[in-house]
């Protein structure tokens, strides 16, 4: 390259320069776009980014429970199942937050299995997805937690297989309880609940189960007698921990439209108790982050 090109070239970029600057400039003047304005612009893209899960996650606020409070926990389990989508469409539309225990096999074995868990997993804050096995121990519930390093893998696996975001675990058909220096189980899944606390898992049991029909998967209380036992659990401080209700009910319990209807009633009562607030399991006192 000579003088005379290297001269250009020079003049070419000052030229790109000041048509870029000019350009830019008359942008902002057309639009009447003030540096206030742009900012405040950028900020809304980004919490739209945010709220979408296409940009950067806005960090997540450390949970506060209000001591004035009673907090009540709705846990479905064993999803992907047919009903899990209903569960989710009246834990939405009536804007209230639950904890979906998913087992890994239903999402392959459910056509839209994987769908569901995503949508599920997608939904939070309002909904967590925690697991709750690879193979709900191919109901063989003995022989699984009578071989802890067998029964630890098939968390694991299951905390792979469906990506789950934190380290919170139901045991398939036990009630066990694993949490920040905590351990309170049955001597059956002790070893395999050391394993998991070991490795900085939580298990959460339950307070209050909504029974169901072992023959047709139905609802066994009406939501207003499920709603009386929640009030009794509070008030005979028959929690696992005080002022802290967890109810297990299954997804597979409201398929029916007369049972989906038992679950929007259940939920209206619990709201209508201003000393009552739904919340998600992760946020549970005594949880290992
Ligand atoms: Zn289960």
């Amino acid at each position: 390259m000579n003088r005379f090109q290297k001269g250009f070239r020079w003049m070419g970029i000052g030229l790109l320069g000041i048509i870029g600057f000019i350009s830019c400039n008359n942008t902002a003047s057309k639009a009447g776009v003030s540096d206030k304005d742009s900012l405040a612009a950028d900020s809304a893209k980004e919490a739209y980014l945010a709220k979408t899960g296409s940009g950067p996650k806005a960090p997540e606020q450390p949970f506060v429970a209000d001591s004035n409070k009673l907090y009540v926990y709705l846990t479905f389990d064993d999803g992907p199942q047919p009903g899990t989508l209903t569960c989710y469409n009246i834990c939405k539309a009536e804007g209230v937050k639950a904890t979906f225990f998913m087992v890994a096999l239903h999402q392959q074995r459910k056509r839209d299995g994987k769908q569901l868990v995503g949508m599920i997993r997608d939904s939070y804050p309002q909904f967590l997805l925690a697991n709750h096995s690879f193979d709900h121990t191919m109901e063989h519930y003995i022989y699984f937690y009578q071989h802890p390093d067998m029964a630890f893998n098939n968390f694991m696996r299951a905390q792979d297989s469906l990506a789950v975001p934190k380290k919170i675990i139901r045991l398939p058909g036990n009630g066990g309880w694993v949490l920040q220096n905590h351990v309170k189980t049955s001597h059956l899944v002790r070893a395999v609940a050391n394993r998991l606390d070991s490795a900085g898992f939580n298990v959460i049991g339950w307070d209050v189960e909504w029974n169901f029909s072992h023959t047709n998967a139905r609802p066994v209380q009406s939501p207003e007698k499920l709603a009386a036992e929640v009030d009794s659990a509070f008030s005979r401080h028959n929690e696992h921990i005080r002022r802290n209700v967890v109810i297990l009910t299954h997804d597979r319990m409201f398929q029916r439209s007369a049972d989906s209807a038992s679950l929007v009633k259940f939920i209206q009562i619990i709201k209508q108790n201003p000393n009552y607030v739904l919340e998600t399991v992760d946020h549970y006192p005594g949880i290992k982050k």
